[in-house]
């Protein structure tokens, strides 16, 4: 019975290759402010901003940042302190000592091997200490360069509900929407889905009367069909992850 409605849901919305131009035009119409909202001012806050912002909110590292920023100007500056002091430094952030750790790990790399600049190479970005894909990802598509699609939270629910992933793994996630997303919108995709998922496709209360793709969303409130965590369930409304 299930299959049924799945067929169902996928032949009114359509293949996800036909849909995905029409969801980022509604979206960045919808969402024109969509951006970044870490604050920095260079490639190397940017990147520490986006090493900070692991396990806490972008307004809670802005808030440590912008005294910190003020202190930590080079890469030099993070080793010329006690690691205890840049611990105390970037407290509120949470992790503190894995992140002191990372970033004096980082800015020692960064000053060997790419004379204290931030490298533009992707791969050169995550040979340094601390930083995985995902941050990787942030500060290339940041600087106009992006290698990747960035998965978070909301992109990952998102990307479910819309049907254009059954992955739970932000790898799979990212290859799956690298596939079908154009390329030149890799860096404002995510950014979109964000802010669509803060202000609209809400995690426990998707307001799908109002949102902008519901004819173009298998998962739509009242569809009869949900994505939860990845897989088809039957519903006479969406259950979300
Ligand atoms: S229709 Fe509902 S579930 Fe689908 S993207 Fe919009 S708000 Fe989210």
């Amino acid at each position: 019975m299930a299959r049924s409605y799945v067929h169902e849901a996928r032949r009114r919305v359509g293949p996800k290759k036909a849909r995905i131009r029409p969801i980022i035009e509604r979206l960045a119409i919808d969402h024109a402010d969509a951006a970044i909202a870490l604050r920095f001012e260079n490639p190397l806050e940017l990147l520490v901003s986006v090493m900070l912002s692991a396990q806490t909110t972008d307004v809670n590292v802005n808030r440590v940042t912008e005294q910190l920023f003020r202190k930590y100007r080079r890469p030099e500056d993070y080793l010329a302190v006690p690691p205890e002091e840049l611990e105390r430094d970037i407290f509120a952030t949470g992790f503190y000592r894995q992140k002191a750790k990372a970033l004096r790990g980082t800015m020692q790399m960064l000053i060997e091997e790419h004379d204290g600049e931030v490298p533009t190479d992707f791969d050169a970005l995550l040979r340094l200490p601390g930083v995985a894909r995902k941050t990787a990802n942030v500060v290339s598509a940041e600087r106009g360069n992006a290698q990747g699609i960035v998965v978070d939270t909301h992109v990952r629910r998102l990307s479910q509900r819309l049907g254009l992933t059954k992955q739970e793994d932000p790898v799979k996630i990212e290859r799956d929407l690298m596939r079908v997303v154009p390329r030149e919108d890799w860096a404002r995709f995510p950014h979109l889905l964000i802010w669509h998922g803060r202000r609209v496709c809400d995690a426990r209360r998707p307001a799908c009367e109002r949102c902008v793709i519901n004819d173009l969303c298998p998962s739509r409130r009242g569809s009869g069909l949900a994505f939860t965590h990845g897989q088809k369930v039957e519903a006479s409304k969406p259950r979300h992850a």
